[in-house]
């Protein structure tokens, strides 16, 4: 996924970069590295691991420098080493590059740049883009952006790349295709950035580069862009609106937990202006625009990934249920490769955090081929599935940096919620007292968010219960089901115990066999409807020795009789439940992965922004 970080101007260039990339860790960090052009030098260092680990290493070099590039890697071709990390030179050294995507025909290009005498340190395919730009440059003799303008007409794949030349010291040239790429515009100077967080201290005025175009930034404060087929553009341009202390802890250990406890706030926020209690009406500008499409949708097809996939498995239930639409969910990756039946009448909803990830815009790419009309619920303003879907609603939980996804997900729910009590009340499948009511109640769910997150030490205590724990299973119903694989997927990729998600009534068919006196089994048993069957299930697990750790509802006495830890949350509307069963999940995972001494924020081997298919 990768992070990249550029600067042009008067400042020193190199604790921008610095400063930049630990904001964009969050999209890797295999390994980091900076290139910075001082005079006729252009230098690069670069070492495997955090950003930390770069500084300390950097510490011995003179690192003055008003130009320069710098990268955080998420490793797709080539292990994490300190040789495979970004920035890469060209065969001669006057070319250095930082890459984020893949160069999909990156071994014939190398095989062919072999025979003409391109000698490769690394085995990324990055460093096959620097040397064919080389090559182009050197055989037309052309200038830089010129010659990365050409190299790019013959790659296949993703890119959001920066190149310096050490020979044209008094520019920064980048491009992108299905990574993203912004510029920020200064006074006499430029960034540029994988997103906008290394930018929104120095500037707030941007551009987002689109698919297959080309800018090249000057230190002179000119600036040009182009696609690779060598059509100028005007650019267009957008100003941010980020407050800078959304991107840093305050006071909180990790990311994460700060995030889990915003979510009353963010959960308002997702609501303001769309929610109205005291009128009673719920209402999204965007779904109003496009009233008529929704009202008469054949089918919605949710098409998600991790998280954002179990926030579309919740929209599942609620529209179903109350609007009346058949729903379909997919895995973004499955959907754009499976050859679906679509049509106009279909509409496509897709649903990520960032905006960015891969799958679900080529999702969206086919899905608008076969003429479905796409909505997207997203959180990062201005990103690519923002751009690329007919319509769609940001969720408005600001900056998500904690790899695991926790107000994102509570912001994807309210406001799948909302679109759906608003089409069903639209549709008329359920009567206006009905949607008054709940609307109301609807706007109660802060204030019960805050509520359960005030059982946060009693749920630390539980959490040292399990900390030991090699295999937890996670078991819900209904609308809690999705919480539950939810809770899995927190638990897994946290604190690296393995986890598995079941509807409760599944787990006769299989799961049963693992459990022992050894196994948690964590039980989302706040249904109204089918209470009796969770209890039973419960009954399962505790016959044959699993330890019980069950969500409940407020005031519950029978499963506290059979559970071995108990986890209260305010009573709430089935419907709304997995806004508030989802808390104690969040804070569950984090817990258990803290004791286990886990990096929250960072868990291995992933990155937050999944850019790559
Ligand atoms: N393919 C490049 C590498 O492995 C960049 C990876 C990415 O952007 O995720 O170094």
């Amino acid at each position: 996924m990768c992070g990249i970080v550029a600067y042009i101007g008067e400042r020193q260039a190199y604790p921008i970069l610095i400063k930049g990339l630990k904001r964009l860790e969050y999209r890797g960090y295999d390994s980091a590295g900076v290139a910075l052009l001082h005079q006729d030098n252009l230098n690069i260092y670069k070492k495997k691991g955090k950003v930390d680990g770069l500084v300390s290493f950097a510490d011995d070099f003179d690192t003055t420098s008003t130009i320069g590039m710098g990268h955080t890697r998420w490793a797709t071709h080539g292990e994490p080493n300190d040789i495979n990390a970004h920035p890469h030179f060209s065969g001669d050294d006057h070319l250095t590059i930082v890459h984020n995507g893949i160069i999909e025909n990156y071994d014939i290009l190398k095989q062919a740049l072999e025979q003409q005498g391109h000698v490769f340190k690394s085995d990324t395919d990055t460093e096959v883009l620097i040397h064919l730009i080389e090559e182009v440059q050197r055989s037309q003799g052309l200038v830089l952006e010129e010659a990365v303008r050409i190299a790019l007409t013959k790659i296949v794949g993703a890119y959001a790349i920066v190149v310096i030349d050490k020979k044209e010291p008094n520019k920064i040239v980048a491009a992108r295709k299905s990574s993203p790429l912004v510029v920020g515009i200064g006074e006499n100077e430029f960034f540029l950035a994988s997103d906008a967080t290394p930018i929104i201290e120095y500037t707030k005025k941007v551009t987002y580069l689109n698919d297959e175009e080309v800018a090249v930034v000057h230190r002179d404060g000119t600036f040009q862009i182009k696609t690779i087929q060598n059509e100028e553009l005007t650019p267009s341009f957008q100003y941010l609106d980020i407050q800078i202390e959304l991107l840093e802890k305050g006071g909180y250990d990790y990311f994460m937990l700060k995030e889990i406890f915003q979510q009353p706030k963010t959960v308002s926020d997702c609501m303001r202006g769309r929610l109205n209690a005291e009128e009673g009406w719920t209402k999204l500008g965007s779904v109003e625009n496009n009233i008529e499409k929704f009202l008469q949708a054949n089918r919605i097809i949710f098409v998600a990934c991790g998280t954002s996939w179990h926030a579309g498995l919740v929209a599942e239930y609620l529209f179903e249920e109350l609007a009346r639409i058949p729903v379909e969910v997919e895995y973004a990756s499955e959907f754009r490769y499976r050859n679906p039946v679509l049509n106009e009448n279909d509409i496509v909803i897709a649903i990520s955090q960032s905006g960015e990830t891969a799958d679900t815009l080529a999702a969206i790419q086919l899905a608008k081929e076969r003429g479905a009309f796409v909505y997207g619920v997203v959180n990062v303003v201005g990103s690519s599935i923002a751009r690329a879907t007919d319509s769609g609603s940001y969720i408005h939980a600001g900056p998500e940096i904690g790899v695991a996804s926790t107000k994102a997900f509570t912001g994807q729910l309210t406001l799948l919620t909302m679109m759906a009590l608003n089409l069903a009340y639209r549709k008329g499948t359920i009567a206006k007292d009905f949607y008054r009511q709940m609307v109301v109640e609807f706007s109660t769910i802060p204030d019960k968010i805050q509520q359960t997150l005030e059982d946060n030490n009693h749920i630390e205590f539980i959490a040292e219960q399990i900390r030991g724990s090699e295999n937890a299973l996670y078991l819900g119903r209904g609308y809690n089901f999705p919480v539950a694989l939810e809770g899995a997927l927190k638990l897994k990729e946290i604190s690296y115990i393995h986890a598995e998600g079941y509807p409760a009534a599944e787990m006769k068919h299989g799961p049963i066999a693992l459990i022992d006196e050894m196994m948690p089994v964590v039980v989302i048993a706040t249904n109204k409807s089918a209470y009796e069957k969770i209890v039973s299930n419960i009954q399962e697990v505790k016959a044959r020795k699993g330890r019980v750790i069950a969500i409940v509802t407020e005031g519950d006495k029978q499963i506290r009789k059979m559970a071995d830890f108990v986890i209260e949350i305010p009573e709430v509307e089935e419907i709304f439940s997995p806004l508030v069963s989802a808390i104690p999940l969040q804070l569950l995972s984090y817990h258990t992965a803290v004791m286990r001494g886990c990096n929250v924020d960072q868990p291995r081997n992933l990155a937050k922004s999944v850019t790559v298919e």
